[in-house]
């Protein structure tokens, strides 16, 4: 290798992690991260949780010191935006003109939120959720706001919710599907969210779409439905979902297909180049149709992990097992495969709440489990090794599910 080493567009969960691992695997050349935010590496979950709620501080988000990247030889240019990627000359323009070469590049750009297209998207007192510049913002509006409006029931939009509620104020959530995280989440798993939600008094608004987003001097005030009728709102939270951060790839002749296409080493079709993380699209047996592209930590860590192994040495395919957790009104999902359409889902319950089997014909596509940690661990291992307990036996509590993770009996 020449001395420019490996350049890391993208300072966030899967950067940061390659670039921790790099150093742990005994990479010697230089690193460069480079990141659009002012902050050093930071978590994203507790912004919709703990930071929101006033539990962890900024300081308590950060994935490591800053003296941790000067003793690790890690560069970290903040601020900065990669621009254009000349593939021919391996190097990387930024947007205040400097230009860093590489031996390897790794894409690290992660996801931005999805837009609403209605009129009034920009009004103030709008907001998404993504960077904890933006948590910040809507933490200081919601000391003047009363009325909240969550559009879209998805993961972040329902934790937002439960911290609203949970403040006093007034909360509506409109969703376009019939019921909460219908993509990703199973029929019991949602039927139980929403009452939780419910109790509560969170009032959700079931197949409704948003035409526009009324407001008065330049301020929300409302929403106008799908049926006609409006909401009172003075803070409206965007929360329907992102899109992969794949443009650079894109101008740069690399392959995207709703994400960067990765192989299973994770590399791109330019093989000086790999993408990890929210943005990366990868070939795995855990997705129906052989690929995904995978929006939770556990993906961006452990994509983070397997192309630094590679760059020491050490490649071998990602076969990580997918798992995501949300934390809502008190309450932890837990999550293990990916969100496929299921043909039977069969509830089991727990000591401490219950756990959901999907099926697809006779396998065993996923586990989701509420406030039972044990049984997340062994859902893991389960469906890592590609086992299939029986819908009986899954239902049956007296089945030890342990022993099956454990490889000591079962199917
Ligand atoms: P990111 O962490 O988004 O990092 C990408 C970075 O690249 C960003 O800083 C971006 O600004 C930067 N970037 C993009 N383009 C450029 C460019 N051209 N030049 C320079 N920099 C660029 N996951 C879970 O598993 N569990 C949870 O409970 C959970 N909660 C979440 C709550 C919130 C509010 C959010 C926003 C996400 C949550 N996630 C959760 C998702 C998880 O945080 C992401 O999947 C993870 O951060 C992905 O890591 P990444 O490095 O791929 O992307």
């Amino acid at each position: 290798m020449s001395e420019d080493g490996i350049v890391i567009v993208g300072a966030g969960q899967a950067g940061f992690q390659a670039a921790v691992s790099l150093r742990e695997g005994g990479y010697i050349g230089a690193v460069t991260m480079i990141g659009n935010e002012a902050s050093l590496p930071y978590q994203r979950p507790p912004l919709s949780k703990a930071y929101l709620a006033g539990k962890v501080d900024a300081t308590g988000l950060f994935l490591r010191a800053p003296a941790f990247y000067v003793d690790h030889h890690i560069a970290c240019e903040t601020s900065v935006h990669a621009v254009s990627i000349d593939r021919a000359a391996r190097h990387v323009r930024l947007s205040d003109g400097r230009d860093f070469s590489y031996d390897h590049l790794i894409l690290a750009t992660g996801s931005r939120n999805r837009p609403l297209p209605v009129p009034g998207a920009d009004l103030t007192g709008v907001y998404q959720l993504r960077s904890v510049v933006d948590a910040d913002r809507i933490q200081a509006a919601l000391g003047e706001a009363q009325n909240i409006t969550i559009v879209g029931a998805g993961f972040i939009g329902l934790e937002f919710a439960s911290i609203c509620a949970a403040r006093g104020l007034s909360v509506t959530v409109i969703e376009a599907a019939d019921r909460p995280m219908a993509r990703a989440v199973s029929e019991p798993i949602g039927a139980f969210f929403r009452e939780a939600h419910e109790k509560a008094g969170i009032r959700f608004l079931f197949g409704s779409g948003v035409t526009a987003i009324e407001g008065r001097d330049g301020r929300v005030d409302g929403l106008r439905l799908s049926d006609g009728t409006t909401c009172a709102s003075d803070l409206v939270l965007i929360g329907i979902g992102v899109v992969p951060n794949q443009e650079l790839a894109v101008e740069a002749g690399v392959r995207v297909e709703d994400g960067i296409v990765v192989d299973s080493v994770l590399l791109t079709s330019d093989p000086s180049i790999s993408a990890i993380g929210d943005c990366a699209r990868f070939p795995t047996r855990f997705a129906a149709h052989g690929a995904a592209r995978v929006e939770s930590v556990q993906n961006a860590i452990d994509q983070g992990r397997c192309v630094a192994a590679r760059m020491t040495g050490h490649a071998a395919p990602y076969d990580a097992v997918p798992w995501f957790w949300s934390d809502q009104g008190g309450h932890k999902l837990q999550m293990v495969g990916l969100p496929v359409s299921s043909d039977i889902s069969v509830r089991r319950p727990t000591a401490g709440g219950f756990a959901v089997f999907r099926y697809r014909g006779s396998h065993l596509t996923g586990i989701e489990t509420v406030d039972s940690a044990a049984e997340h661990m062994a859902a893991r291992r389960i469906i890592a090794r590609g086992l299939s307990p029986t819908p009986d036996e899954a239902a049956d509590p007296a089945f030890d599910l342990k022993s099956l993770a454990m490889g000591r009996g079962g199917a």
